[in-house]
């Protein structure tokens, strides 16, 4: 027999491997093991920032990131004030691996391969010997006196002791995914779908595939939300980072309309419909040209022709003839471009769940449970979701870094 204390840390991803690999540093005497599902760990790191691995967000203050999680933002302010980009971008450092901020404040590793962030946890798991479990999935846990009793799936009868558990599974489609925290009493807010592009059945718009405008107005009038940003279509729709940005800001409120909804583009929100009519008048008033070459919007000229069309504008009409009331319509167009959205397609470059472990369960100082002590969370499993760029890995290294240190603490 043997007193030595046991950490089992449920999923190899981002956050448990931050989690294990933090706490086997932080108290050598502490046994931690990893366990994973699948035969792989880290998956999602490896293919994630379409392979280069979008780390963190750069930020001078918590406060400016905090617009980036739609939901938990308060227990995000708790959390990031622990273990902030700054903090995780030191501790790569300390290890070797430098990272580099690009324009839009995502970092990367400066090697611009998502391998480097996975040999250096590998490295880190071997240096503190944590044990790592492939193909062991997780059932079930009892609570046994001071002690967790786990059941283990392919395998009912091996069961396994624990002193500390870190829950680091990651999201789940569907509700009977967390199946094995509602059973010991853990809330779960329902999980649906964040990140994803909106599918829009009109094969005029179709037309229009590979077209991207720097910046575009994307509103969704009966929520009253809207994003402002690049948008791009595709030959199902339309994505970019304005529409993501709205599905993950929106994510609960779509999921309960079935993704069945309608959006308002303005393809130039420098203007609203008045005073873009005001310029257009201008134009018609005191310059010539023809209205199909003389795109005095600066959008590219198949968007131009597209909306002129949509108007019922010849291209070839010079300003001057186009009557009043096609400009109307035409500033109604550039202004507020109509679509009906059914359905949502996966953005395959970062899709999150947004919903999980309720936010009330977890102390944000120590990322354990209220009920039941020694139970660790960490990452997605947690209601809590980020917009794309390098902010849900945040909250992973945060949550797993605060779970880590939290358990050292009794040693
Ligand atoms: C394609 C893609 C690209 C992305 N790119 C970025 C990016 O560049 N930047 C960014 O910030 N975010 C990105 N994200 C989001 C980010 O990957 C996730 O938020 C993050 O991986 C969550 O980490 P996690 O450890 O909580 O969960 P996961 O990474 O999902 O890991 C959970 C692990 O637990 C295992 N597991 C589940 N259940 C059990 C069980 N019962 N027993 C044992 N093991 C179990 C799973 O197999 C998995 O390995 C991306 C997501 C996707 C899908």
């Amino acid at each position: 027999m043997t007193d030595q204390k046991t950490l089992l840390v449920i999923g190899g991803g981002a956050a448990g491997f931050f989690c294990a690999i933090n706490a086997a540093r932080l108290c050598p005497s502490l046994k931690v093991i990893l366990l994973e599902k699948s035969s792989k760990v880290l998956s999602k790191v490896k293919v994630s920032g379409g392979g280069r691995c979008n780390v963190t967000h750069e930020s001078e203050e918590v406060d400016d990131l905090l617009h980036a999680y739609p939901r938990g933002k308060a227990f995000m302010r708790k959390t990031l004030h622990q273990f902030s980009p700054n903090d995780t971008i030191q501790w790569f450092k300390e290890r070797g691996v430098e990272v580099k901020v690009e324009p839009d404040g995502r970092m990367f590793p400066v090697s611009n391969q998502s391998q480097t962030i996975i040999d250096c946890f590998l490295k880190e798991a071997a240096a503190y010997n944590v044990e790592i479990l492939f193909n062991t999935e997780l059932q079930s846990i009892h609570q046994l006196g001071n002690q967790f009793e786990i059941t283990l799936k392919s395998d009912s009868l091996k069961k396994r002791l624990a002193d500390y558990i870190c829950i680091a599974t990651g999201g789940f489609p569907k509700l009977e995914g967390f199946s094995f925290l509602s059973e010991i009493g853990i809330e779960i807010e329902t999980p649906v779908p964040s990140l994803f592009t909106f599918n829009i059945a009109d094969k005029k718009l179709h037309t229009l595939m590979g077209v991207s405008v720097s910046s575009a107005l994307v509103k969704i009038p009966a929520l009253k939300m809207e994003q402002l940003g690049p948008v791009l279509v595709t030959h199902w729709g339309l994505s970019g980072p304005a529409v993501l940005k709205l599905s993950s800001y929106a994510a609960r409120e779509l999921h309960k309309m079935e993704y069945d909804f309608e959006i308002l583009v303005n393809w130039c929100p420098d203007y609203n419909e008045s005073s873009l009519l005001e310029k257009m008048k201008e134009e018609k008033e005191f310059h010539k040209g023809i209205i199909g070459t003389k795109n005095i919007l600066g959008l590219s000229t198949r968007l131009w022709e597209f909306l002129l069309e949509k108007a019922a504008i010849a291209s070839s009409l010079q300003w001057q003839d186009v009557p009043q009331k096609k400009l109307v319509q035409l500033s109604k167009v550039v202004c507020g471009d109509r679509y009906a959205v059914k359905g949502k397609t996966t953005f395959k470059e970062e899709f999150v769940t947004s919903g999980g472990v309720q936010l009330n369960e977890i102390d944000p100082f120590t990322m354990e449970s209220h009920k039941i002590p020694h139970l660790f969370f960490a990452g997605e499993v947690i209601n809590i979701d980020g917009i794309t760029g390098g902010y849900n890995f945040q909250h992973a290294w945060s949550s797993g870094m605060i779970a880590a240190r939290a358990i050292a603490r009794d040693f």
